[in-house]
Parts: structure tokens; C-alpha cells; sequence
């Protein structure tokens, strides 16, 4: 098996993950890549997985159905281009014979879901869309700051191995902001560092693993002494974690 970062539009990525003979894609907000992508390797597209009804995730899905040999399975409480499979909280989806689990992750939006493979031979992977970022997390466009605490929670809870495939390579402006909530942290300058080397060479930052986020990642570390006082100095009422959590999505969103 073959995990692929395909870059879309300015800065998404469609994840790819391939046998040699067949592929399934996750949020193809446009065809052009993934058509490419399967030309090159000669696969055939075998199934479709969507995160949430963004129109940068699922704005390629009916220019690739006449390729599909699959489903496409998308959020219950979504709109999602029809014909899709419906899927929800711990439901089962089997691509390319692995089982990726259902994990509904509301916050960014109402209905979002990731997929996680538990992983036999190789890592676990998870299919996060737009909840955790690496350094950060998605916007709270439909669901409030309690829900995507919770959501990004259930994610940490994931094995530390977990390769952790976002959809979009946000990493450094998060770094950035992560660095300022945490001066402290050693494991993030030098994740920073490593990150924008990365990036120099031209080269996708993900995927990420939980266990690095689990170390780096602001907005997972919300009962972190260091991380609480700082969220306190930006207007935190407590050092509950929902509330830190809240302070920090707001003052991210400032952030420059
Ligand atoms: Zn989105
Ligand atoms: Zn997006």
C-alpha cells in the first residue's frame, strides 16, 4: 500500500492510497490531479472517501464517477453530491480490503467524519479533512468550541503512531502560531525547524503522526501548564480545557 499527497488548488491535498492496481482517493475537491495521478500509475479508482461538504473537498467528485469502479461514502448529516453512502459514527468501510472506521468529528462542520485504519502490517492511518491540522485545527464555521474540543480529543486518543493525513498543507502559519502559545516547548522549535526545511525542499510536511501532535499541537494540549497561562493572558475566564480551547481558536484567528 501506497500513501500519495496529491496538491490541489493553492494548498489541499487529496489523499491517495493505493495497491498498485486500485486506488481510493479522500476529498477530491477537483479531477485534474487524481485523473493524472491514476493515468501515471495505471490504477483504477475503486472508491471515493469524503470529510465534510466543503466544495474544495468534494468539487471533483462527479467529473471522476465515470472512472469509479466504487462508492463514494460521505457524512450522514452532510450534503454530499448524490449518489453517496451514507456513513456515521462507528460504521465500518471497506477500501482496497482495509477497514477504515467512521469517527464523526463535528466542530468544523455539523456533520464532518474522519476514517481511521487501525493498521495490521503497517501504521494506522486517519483521514482527518479539515479537523486537526498539523500545529492546528479547522475553523469553527458550524459547530462550537466544546464539540471540536471533544472531536479533536477522541482523535489524540488514536495510537501514537497514527499517520495523521490533513487536508491542507497549513503546517507552518500554525507553527507559527503554536511557537507563540508555547515558547517553552523544545519539541516544537525543533518540529518547526524540521517543518520548514521540509518545505523548503519543496516537499508535503504530512503526513504528520498523533504522537507529534500530541507534542506540538496547541490545540491538543489544552491542559498544558504553559499552554492554559497563555490562553489566561489572552482572556481566558478558567483553565478549563472547552474554554482554553475557545480562547485559542479565537486568538488564532487574529493571528498574524
Ligand atoms: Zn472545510
Ligand atoms: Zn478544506
Amino acid at each position: 500500500m501506497e500513501l500519495i499527497a496529491l496538491p490541489a488548488f493553492t494548498d489541499n491535498y487529496i489523499w491517495m492510497l493505493h495497491d498498485g492496481t486500485d486506488a481510493v482517493v479522500v476529498d477530491p475537491g477537483e479531477a485534474a490531479p487524481v485523473l493524472s495521478a491514476l493515468d501515471e500509475r495505471h490504477l483504477a479508482l475503486a472508491g471515493i472517501l469524503v470529510t465534510h461538504h466543503h466544495g474544495d473537498h468534494v468539487g471533483g467528485i462527479d467529473e471522476l464517477r465515470s472512472r469509479l469502479k466504487g462508492a463514494v461514502h460521505g457524512p450522514k448529516r452532510e450534503r454530499i453530491p448524490e449518489p453517496f453512502v451514507a456513513v456515521a459514527d462507528g460504521d465500518v468501510v471497506d477500501v482496497l480490503g482495509l477497514r477504515f472506521e467512521v469517527i464523526e468529528v463535528p466542530g468544523h462542520t455539523a456533520g464532518h467524519v474522519a476514517y481511521f485504519h487501525a493498521g495490521r502490517d503497517s501504521a494506522p492511518i486517519l483521514f482527518c479533512g479539515d479537523t486537526l491540522f498539523s500545529g492546528g485545527c479547522g475553523r469553527l464555521f458550524e459547530g462550537t468550541a466544546a464539540q471540536m474540543h471533544a472531536s479533536l480529543g477522541r482523535l489524540a486518543a488514536l495510537p501514537g503512531e497514527t499517520r495523521v493525513c490533513c487536508a491542507h498543507e497549513y503546517t507552518l502559519s500554525n507553527l507559527r502560531f503554536a511557537r507563540a502559545v508555547e515558547p517553552g516547548n523544545a519539541a516544537l522549535a525543533r518540529y518547526s525547524a524540521d517543518c520548514e526545511a521540509t518545505r523548503a525542499a519543496g516537499r508535503p510536511t504530512l503526513p504528520s503522526t498523533i504522537a507529534v501532535e500530541r507534542s506540538i499541537n496547541p490545540f491538543l494540549r489544552c491542559d498544558q501548564a504553559e499552554v492554559t497561562a497563555s490562553a489566561r493572558a489572552q482572556g481566558a475566564r478558567s483553565p478549563e480545557g472547552t474554554e482554553v480551547f475557545a480562547t485559542l481558536r479565537r486568538w488564532k484567528n487574529e493571528f498574524r
